[in-house]
C-alpha cells in the first residue's frame, strides 16, 4: 500500500530489524504467552536490546532520540505480528512514559526513564476506576498532602500491563473542593510502595496475553518527588497526551485491519468450493473490494495524522474521528473476514478468530466509540 508517510533509510532498517526479532523470536512463543496470560518480562529485555522501547527518549536518559517515526514503526509492527494482546508495548512506549518526558523533573527523569528503555521496568497508565471510566472527571481516588508527601486512597480498573507494571502513572484528585479540571494531579507510583497492591490478571475475552488488572491504594505513602509536574495539573496533563494515545491505538487498528484482509485473501486463493476458488466468486471479491476500500481510506487518514502529529498540530478532533472510525472499521473487516472463512472461520486455530475477538476491545479502551463523538461535535462547537 502506497505510503505518504516520509519514512526514510533509518526507519526502514529500524523495521527489518524489528520484524525479524518479533518473527524469530516472538511469534513462535505467542500460543505460551497466551496460555499463561502474559508477555513474560524477559522480553521486554529483548525489546530494549533491540532498541524498540521509547526509541525517542533523549540519549541523556539511554533512548536513541528518535523522531516519532520509529514509534510509528514500533506500533505497526507490534501490531503486525504480536497482534492486539502486545497492546501494552505501545503503551509503555507512546503513551505513558512520555508524561514522565514531558512532566517530569530531571532528577525523576534520570530515575525513571533509562529503565523504562531498557525494558527493566514496564508502566502502565491508571485513570479508570470502577464509578469512573469515560467520565474521568469523576474519579475518586485522592492524594492529600501529609508532611512532605501524600497519602493516596482508592481503586483503579482495567489497567493495561496492571500485574507487570513497576512504574504506574497515576490519576488522583489532590483537591475534591474546587473543579475536576483543577483539583487533579499525576503522581508516579512505584511496585512494591507499601499500601499499593495489584489484582490477580482480569480474565477477558480477547487479548489473552495483556495483563489487565485492577490496582488498589490502602494509605499508601508516597514522597513529595512522585508527584508528576505540578500540583492540581493532572487534568490538563491527561488531555494533553490522548492526542498521541488516540493515534497511536488507530496506527494498531489500522495495520490489525491491513494484516486481517491479507490473511483472508489468501485464505480465500486457497479455498476450493463448486470447483472453483473462494476468491474467483463476484460475492467474495465484492466484500473485499469494499474492505480494500475502506481500509485504503483509513490509510490515507492515519498518514496524514501521522505527518500533522509530528509538526506538533492540534489534530484532536481529527484523531479522534480516527480512533472512532478505524477501530469500527477493523471490527467490520473482522467480522466479514471471519464471514468469508465459512466455519473455519470459527475455529480459534485460524487467526481470524483471534483476530476477531480482539479487535472488539478497540473501541473501547482508549477513549470509546461514543466518546470520541462527544469530542467532536463539542469541537464543532454543538
Ligand atoms: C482491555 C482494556 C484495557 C484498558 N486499559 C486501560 C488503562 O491502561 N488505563 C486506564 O486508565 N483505563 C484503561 N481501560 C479503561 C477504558 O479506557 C474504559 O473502559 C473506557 O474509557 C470506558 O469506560 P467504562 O468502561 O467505565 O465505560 P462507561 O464510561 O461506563 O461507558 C458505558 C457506555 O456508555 C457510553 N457513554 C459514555 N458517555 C456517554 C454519553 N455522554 N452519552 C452516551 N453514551 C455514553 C460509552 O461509550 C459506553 O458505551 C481499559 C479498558 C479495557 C477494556
Amino acid at each position: 500500500m502506497k505510503r505518504s508517510v516520509p519514512f526514510e533509510q533509518e526507519h526502514e532498517i529500524f523495521r527489518d530489524s524489528l520484524k525479524r526479532f518479533l518473527e524469530n523470536e516472538c511469534v513462535p512463543h505467542l500460543e505460551k504467552w497466551c496460555d499463561s496470560g502474559v508477555m513474560p518480562r524477559e522480553y521486554w529485555k529483548k525489546l530494549g536490546e533491540q532498541g524498540a522501547l521509547c526509541p525517542w527518549v533523549a540519549e541523556e536518559y539511554g533512548g536513541m532520540g528518535a523522531d516519532f517515526l520509529f514509534s510509528v514503526v514500533l506500533a505497526e509492527e507490534i501490531a503486525r505480528y504480536l497482534g492486539d494482546s502486545a497492546v501494552g508495548v505501545p503503551l509503555h512506549s507512546d503513551m505513558v512514559m512520555p508524561y514522565i518526558a514531558s512532566y517530569g523533573s530531571p532528577e525523576q527523569k534520570a530515575q525513571w526513564m533509562p529503565a523504562a528503555v531498557t525494558g527493566e521496568k514496564i508502566s502502565a497508565v491508571a485513570m479508570t476506576e470502577p464509578g469512573a471510566g469515560s467520565d474521568l472527571a469523576a474519579i475518586r481516588a485522592t492524594a492529600k498532602r501529609d508532611g512532605d508527601g501524600y497519602v493516596i486512597n482508592g481503586q483503579k480498573t482495567f489497567i493495561t500491563n496492571g500485574t507487570q507494571a513497576d512504574l504506574v502513572v497515576l490519576a488522583v484528585k489532590t483537591d475534591t473542593e474546587v473543579s475536576p479540571h483543577q483539583g487533579m494531579s499525576l503522581f508516579v507510583v512505584e511496585r512494591g510502595t507499601p499500601g499499593f497492591t495489584v489484582s490477580e490478571k482480569l480474565e477477558k475475552i480477547g487479548i489473552p496475553f495483556q495483563d489487565t488488572a485492577e490496582m488498589y491504594f490502602e494509605d499508601c505513602r508516597v514522597h513529595t518527588d512522585n508527584l508528576l509536574g505540578e500540583e492540581g495539573k493532572g487534568f490538563i496533563y491527561l488531555m494533553e497526551k490522548l492526542q498521541q494515545e488516540r493515534l497511536v491505538v488507530s496506527m494498531s487498528a489500522q495495520v490489525r485491519a491491513e494484516v486481517i484482509l491479507e490473511d483472508t485473501i489468501e485464505y480465500c486463493r486457497s479455498r476450493e468450493l463448486f470447483g472453483k476458488p473462494l476468491s474467483s466468486m463476484q460475492n467474495t471479491q465484492f466484500k473485499v473490494a469494499e474492505m480494500a476500500t475502506e481500509i485504503e481510506l483509513g490509510r490515507t487518514m492515519i498518514d496524514r495524522l501521522i505527518v500533522e502529529h509530528m509538526k506538533g498540530e492540534d489534530i484532536v478532533t481529527e484523531v479522534s474521528m480516527a480512533k472512532w472510525w478505524i477501530t469500527e472499521m477493523l471490527n467490520r473487516v473482522a467480522n466479514q473476514c471471519l464471514q468469508l472463512h465459512g466455519g473455519y472461520g470459527y475455529m480459534v486455530e485460524y487467526p481470524v478468530a483471534r483476530a476477531w475477538v480482539d479487535a472488539r476491545v478497540q473501541t473501547l479502551y482508549a477513549g470509546t466509540t461514543e466518546v470520541m463523538k462527544m469530542i467532536i461535535a463539542k469541537r464543532m462547537g454543538l
